[in-house]
């Protein structure tokens, strides 16, 4: 089968002719129609994030048919249309047990640790498969698996209640699906801070107030837009110690700042003045859990939760491209997303 690997760090993906996956007895065999370009797979090009074992082809956002099954497989068939839970995990450990199975102390993500979606097919154990309602185009299956799944996970982690007020730092694809479950979690006032005025529009569309972080001091002006009170939770989706220093900054008295962006650097915070003094609180967050899915699933079938704008490029398997799609990635470019069309 055709798949776009990564064949060594901080060069361009290449296209490869390999063997398609063998299915164990518990894996479900699914024929690939979206894959989901994403941030995370130029950090693993550039060598951001290190990939330990190469080649290895990208793509942790994945949708698509049911081929064939393993033996011990109970609620998938051939037909079946499908999308994949990133982390291939025991189902054993106490972290599998307890639904946290980001931290199995063998789990695998596709796309990283094993290989992705950027192919023809793909093999993956059943408790990773997910029913992609028909209500759901695939290229939203594929993407909703990774930055949705993440957005939801980040606002559980940052405890939101209803009424409380928002500031999201990072218009991407988290981004605006962020501030559409926020919105739908009956959040009082949502920010949306970035410094591109296109992407800031399309926040405004979806009932969030912007900041142009390009044109004033957005901690600043979110202070100024709270009379003085600050925001109950910050969502920090850039990865940069700037936004990061600014989502605890622009936090309210008992807020708490959600860091999601990757970062390998340093960030400052002044402990009386910006945590102690407020008892706010900042979280780390690391993927999304498997039993979130669903929620998500249904919110996106019900139109509560709408990722139709954000896809505005449908591109070929083609090593090009997708290389392409990445730069762009890096380079912060408009695109909100890009997705792998089989
Ligand atoms: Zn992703
Ligand atoms: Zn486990």
């Amino acid at each position: 089968m055709k798949a776009i690997r990564l064949t060594a760090i901080g060069s361009s993906l290449e296209e490869k002719e390999i063997e398609k996956p063998a299915v164990a007895l518990p894996d479900v065999l699914i024929r690939i129609t979206a894959a989901g370009i994403c941030h995370s797979d130029a950090h693993y090009r550039a060598g951001v994030s290190p990939i330990k074992s190469l080649p290895l082809t990208l793509g942790h956002e994945v949708a698509g048919v049911v081929e064939q099954v393993g033996s011990q497989v109970q609620n998938f068939m051939p037909g079946d249309r499908v999308c994949v839970h990133y982390l291939v995990t025991c189902g054993q450990c106490k972290f599998c047990r307890a639904g946290t199975e980001q931290f199995c102390p063998s789990a695998q993500m596709i796309g990283k640790h094993r290989d992705g979606g950027f192919a023809e097919f793909i093999a993956v154990p059943e408790r990773s498969v997910f029913r992609l309602p028909d209500e759901i185009p695939f290229e939203q299956g594929a993407i909703l698996m990774c930055s949705s799944a993440t957005s939801l996970h980040a606002l559980n982690k940052a405890r939101l209640q209803p009424g409380e007020t928002v500031a999201i730092f990072g218009v991407g694809g988290l981004g605006i699906s962020s501030l559409q479950l926020a919105s739908h979690f009956a959040a009082a006032g949502i920010y949306a801070i970035d410094v591109n005025p296109r992407k800031l529009e399309l926040a405004e569309r979806f009932g969030a107030i912007p900041i142009n972080a390009a044109v004033g001091n957005p901690v600043e002006e979110i202070l100024e837009l709270t009379q003085g009170r600050g925001v109950d939770v910050a969502l920090e989706l850039v990865g940069l110690p700037l936004t990061m220093r600014q989502a605890v900054q622009s936090l309210a008295i008992l807020g708490r700042a959600a860091l999601v962006g990757l970062s390998r650097e340093s960030f400052e915070v002044a402990p009386y003045l910006d945590l102690l003094n407020k008892e706010a609180e900042i979280i780390g967050v690391s993927d999304h859990m498997a039993s979130e899915i669903p929620l998500l699933l249904d919110l996106v079938r019900t139109r509560k939760l709408d990722l139709s704008h954000g896809i505005i490029r449908n591109v070929p398997l083609d090593a090009g491209v997708v290389n392409e799609a990445l730069d762009r990635l890096e380079e912060f470019s408009d695109d909100v997303r890009t997705v792998i069309l089989l």
